[in-house]
């Protein structure tokens, strides 16, 4: 961690880069934080239901009807050592936009902090990924994200996954939730290289068993991304792009739980307000307690 001083710099740095927004329970300055949440409102290359440029706002206003208390965790959420940053000032350039990410979370992460991320597409992981260079990589995705370029950009939501390998090479990625792949992303001389774990195994197997077949096969420290179009969409129907057959809210949760102290940077992404019922924001709100509260509880899970 650095110095106060240090991080005073940072604070300032940060606070020119984003807007003054905060979610309840973030109760702490960034100096004495240990979870930095920010929101990202970008969608610019989304192509089907754009609109996740207000994930971030919609997520914080769910935020507000949880409990500051959680009896699963044993933790009060409105104690532990959480900011928010606000949301970063994005543009309409996509590749701009990630080196933006790259730029904020380098700096969360070289003060010894946790990145929490809302999004917006999923295209800004590939920002974040860049300063967890030494970890594996969990993502929950209906879809592959395996484009090498798409619409012809490379930084578009389509290709996160390809961008993230460039960063972590082969056997460090794992993606629960595939059921949507093209055939030139299954061709692709690169794709066994990410482990996909497509949603109907997780149903065959159990998520339980599924974790299980990975474990000795993760890094010590994770990045944990959350395409909440991974998860089904009569849980989760707020997301740019639905596809059928998914993951169930309570296999996200499980793995959250298992591997939470593991986890040092962590997104919500693909949030799309204008076609959620409510349950969208509330679920993406509560995954991020999820993560904070199994990270921090004192319980075992
Ligand atoms: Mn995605
Ligand atoms: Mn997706």
């Amino acid at each position: 961690m650095g110095s106060d001083g240090h991080q005073k710099d940072h604070a300032a740095e940060l606070s020119a880069l984003a807007s003054l927004k905060k979610i309840a329970d973030a109760n702490y300055d960034y100096e004495h934080s240990k979870y930095v949440i920010f929101g990202v409102p970008f969608d610019y290359t989304s192509s089907y239901r754009r609109g996740s440029s207000r994930g971030p706002t919609e997520v914080r206003r769910a935020y507000d009807n949880l409990e500051s208390y959680d009896v699963s965790y044993e933790v009060d959420f409105s104690e532990l050592p959480i900011c928010d940053i606000g949301d970063i000032y994005v543009n309409e350039d996509a590749s701009e936009t990630v080196d933006l990410v790259e730029q904020v979370t380098s700096i969360i992460v070289r003060d010894g902090k946790i990145p929490v991320m809302i999004g917006g597409e999923h295209s800004i992981t590939g920002g974040s990924i860049r300063n967890f260079r030494n970890s594996s990589m969990m993502i929950i995705d209906a879809h592959s994200d395996f484009r090498d370029s798409y619409m012809g950009n490379k930084h578009n939501h389509a290709c996160v996954t390809h961008r993230a390998l460039d960063v972590l090479g082969e056997d460090r990625i794992f993606s629960f939730g595939t059921r949507s792949t093209s055939r030139e992303e299954f061709e692709d001389p690169d794709y066994s290289k990410v482990k996909f774990i497509r949603a109907e195994t997780v149903k065959e197997k159990g998520i339980g068993r599924c974790l299980e077949d990975i474990i000795p096969k993760l890094e010590d420290s994770l990045y944990f991304s959350i395409d909440m179009d991974g998860i089904d969409p009569s849980q989760a129907p707020g997301v740019g792009t639905p596809e059928p057959y998914g993951l169930m809210d309570k296999d996200v949760r499980f793995l959250i739980r298992k591997l939470a102290k593991r986890i040092n940077g962590f997104d919500v992404l693909e949030f799309t307000p204008d076609f959620d019922n409510g349950n969208t924001a509330m679920l993406a709100a509560k995954l991020i307690q999820d993560y904070i509260g199994s990270r921090e509880t004192k319980k075992a899970f």
